[in-house]
């Protein structure tokens, strides 16, 4: 009997082990932290043998091949002897891919991914297919591919879920954009992160898709480097396009094969220029996948915002509170400012992953009109508005940093939680930071 031994016990980690045991395999699961009970109680239901808080090495370098989880990086000492004698190390997407026939919809980039990949599955279940919705969105893949039994998967793919893929396949991918990001994993290599999101292409044959964003310089120069055997199909703003998606006066117009899906802006249920992208990859997706133009249009228009995302909480005396608590970097806080038409109290702050703020300055200057800092070390803030932004603040909590925007803000401002950073200085996680500001306007 082949052993799999699975590094890690989140949610990728229980996913793969479970479909490891109901294909057969002598499996084993090890997580040098602490399981959480829903996943130990899984496990055990599974009849899966794991251990926490360590891993021995007896049980571990005897496997034939290894799931490692994407939240471990491959310079973990395990991961070096497991490399250093030889044994496979693979991802979850990859293993999982093994045992799917099912049609696979692909999405990464650095920005966007969840959003476009909730639309994608909006517009094919809305069209009544069987899909499956995983990745790094909700439920384990692996755990589907051991469970359910879908035709079509969306499947959201961080760049660690792509480090460790090599026969997996998608039939259409996606790369929404790619902006520096996690760099700290990629050696500090901008090329080896973008290698990274293309290993999401590998595989592919000229009856496959790949849509891209061609507005974006980094892909299209990685793009002229590469042999892409996958029909390429670029969405822009900037220009008309043969086959693909772009802006034409106020309309999106999607070209594929002989047809033409075209829908006004206006119509579109995410609004800001981000999600005009977004909402064109979904739509060549869809298009690709013999979606009719109407359920698109149906699709597109009916859609709603995912938490976190640019999320209208309330409107409070003509002040509108937005939750972006997910704009973890500079390039997704820049498309949540550019989309505002009103003065903007802009709540920022938390870790900083070496951001640059320079290009956030000419918006800054124009929409807003008060700065809250809410992290532990602000000082990077103070440097790049001080004299741009006529006032900033400090604060450490989501609820001071309501209290005082409310006291800021004027009948038809924004209060803006788009922090830049990650969250977690005064934060679990994005989730929590999104969820503490939300509670706050709610009770204000
Ligand atoms: P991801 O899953 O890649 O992190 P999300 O859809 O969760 O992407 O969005 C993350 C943040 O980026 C949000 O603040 C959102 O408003 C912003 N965003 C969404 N789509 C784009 C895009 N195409 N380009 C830039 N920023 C985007």
């Amino acid at each position: 009997m082949s052993r799999l031994v699975v590094l890690g016990g989140g949610e990728s980690g229980v996913g793969s082990a479970v479909l490891a045991k109901v294909k057969g395999f002598d499996v084993f699961l090890s997580d040098m932290g602490k399981i959480s009970e829903a996943y130990a109680a899984m496990l055990d239901k599974w009849e899966i043998p794991y251990e926490q808080g360590k891993h021995t090495e007896e049980l571990i370098l005897n496997a034939d091949e290894v799931v490692k989880s994407p939240g471990i990086p491959s310079t973990a000492p395990m991961v070096r002897k497991i490399a250093e004698k030889g044994i496979g190390i693979i991802s979850e997407i990859e293993f999982a891919g093994r045992y799917d026939s099912a049609k696979k919809v692909c999405i990464t980039g650095s920005n966007g991914k969840t959003t476009t990949t909730s639309l994608i599955y909006h517009l094919l279940k809305q069209a009544g297919l069987n899909v499956g919705l995983g990745g790094n969105i909700g439920k384990s893949y692996a755990l589907q591919v051991a469970t359910e039994n879908y035709d079509i998967y969306v499947l959201e793919l961080s760049s660690f879920q792509l480090d460790n893929v090599y026969d997996f396949k998608a039939d259409i991918a996606i790369i929404t954009n790619i902006t520096p990001d996690h760099l700290d994993r990629y050696d500090h290599k901008m090329e080896n992160y973008v290698k990274s999101k293309f290993r999401i292409t590998r595989n592919m044959s000229s009856d496959d898709c790949f849509i891209f964003c061609s507005d974006d310089e980094i892909t299209i120069r990685h793009l002229d480097q590469i042999v892409m055997k996958a029909q390429k199909l670029p969405f822009t703003q900037k220009e008309e396009v043969p086959q693909g998606a772009f802006v034409k006066d106020d309309r999106m117009i999607v070209r594929y094969k002989e047809d033409e899906c075209d829908m006004y802006l206006q119509e579109l249920a995410l609004g800001g220029k981000h999600n005009v992208y977004n909402s064109m990859a979904a739509a060549l997706a869809a298009k690709a996948m013999d979606i009719d133009n109407e359920a698109i249009r149906s699709g597109l228009a009916t859609f709603k915002a995912v938490e976190h995302r640019l999320e209208k909480v309330l409107s409070i005396k003509d002040v509108l509170y937005i939750n972006d608590s997910k704009a973890t970097n500079v390039d997704a806080a820049w498309y949540a400012l550019e989309c505002q038409t009103r003065p903007v109290v802009w709540i920022v702050g938390g870790t900083d992953k070496g951001n640059d703020y320079a290009c956030l300055v000419p918006l800054a200057q124009e929409k807003v009109k008060a700065m809250i800092c809410m992290g532990l070390d602000n000082t990077k803030f103070h440097e790049s508005f001080e004299g741009i932004v006529p006032e900033i603040h400090d604060v450490t909590s989501a609820q001071d940093a309501v209290r005082l925007a409310h006291d800021l803000a004027q009948s038809g401002d924004v209060v803006l939680l788009s922090p830049c950073c990650a969250s977690f200085d005064l934060f679990k996680n994005y989730e929590d930071r999104g969820r503490q500001f939300k509670e706050a306007v709610r009770n204000l």
